[in-house]
């Protein structure tokens, strides 16, 4: 674990979750609590995340939320968690809360249109095997392929799609294991937002995510809360504190649990 600003002070952000009445634990799924797998119906927790995650839903006082890029649909199943936690969806464009309540923001006219279009030249140029249908868009994924099918589907997708913003409000996104065309606008940082907006001013709150697309939330979280950059490597990051997965995020997820009985 490393701490990456001098602002941060880890015993004293765990002594703000211990006097907190509802702290705040947000977390990504896939390369946070999950190891990427070429597989990714079967990209199940690392062992042990689950049942502290479960210590955390039922021993503590905390709002345990997920906010992941996954339709929440495909999420659910692999969380595994009874009943679900909170969850935010498709990079926060559909919410679930635990109570089965569902909410979606609802698509422009010109985005629905979008999304057929991206899903007809998807069929044209036979992609359909590197794509996941999401409400909000589609991801290509390649990781597992060789580096010429990674290459060709990244110029692919830019040179065809990384102009509609304006004619479909499209925007183009690389990740970790490949690239997304999805509502433009709407990030992370919305959900974060939100969540933010509804948090008592003292209690704690902590975000964990291993991709771009967490670095959204993490700059939405800057002076409000302790953001968390989870990977096996460093990278430039907005987040406070690196933590190494699986042993690292355990230790984190532990001493949350410990702290918020
Ligand atoms: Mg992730």
């Amino acid at each position: 674990m490393k701490i990456l600003h001098d602002t941060v002070n880890l015993d004293q952000f765990f002594n703000t979750v211990a006097n907190s009445q509802n702290p705040v634990l947000l977390l990504d799924y896939d390369g946070t609590l999950a190891p990427f797998t070429t597989e990714r119906d079967k990209a199940f927790p690392y062992p042990g995340v689950t049942d502290l995650l479960k210590s955390i839903q039922s021993d503590t006082k905390t709002r345990l939320v997920i906010i992941s890029g996954r339709a929440i649909e495909g999420l659910l199943p692999l969380l595994n968690l009874t009943p679900a936690p909170e969850i935010w969806g498709s990079h926060g464009l559909e919410r679930r809360l635990p109570d089965g309540t569902f909410q979606s923001t609802p698509l422009q006219k010109k985005q629905k249109e979008g999304i057929q279009a991206l899903k007809d030249w998807i069929t044209k140029q036979n992609l359909q095997k590197y794509s996941e249908s999401k409400p909000g868009g589609v991801a290509f994924h390649w990781r597992g392929t060789d580096k010429g099918t990674s290459g060709m589907i990244k110029a692919l997708v830019h040179n065809t799609w990384d102009n509609n913003i304006d004619r479909y409000g499209l925007a183009v996104n690389e990740f970790d294991g490949g690239i997304e065309v999805r509502l433009a606008g709407i990030s992370k940082a919305d959900a974060v937002n939100d969540i933010v907006a509804h948090t008592q001013t003292d209690d704690a709150i902590a975000f964990l995510g291993d991709d771009m697309t967490d670095e959204d939330g993490f700059q939405a979280l800057k002076s409000r809360g302790v953001s968390v950059l989870v990977r096996p490597e460093f990278r430039n990051t907005h987040a406070d504190i690196w933590l190494i997965p699986p042993a690292e995020l355990l230790d984190f997820l532990m001493r949350w649990r410990d702290n918020s009985l």
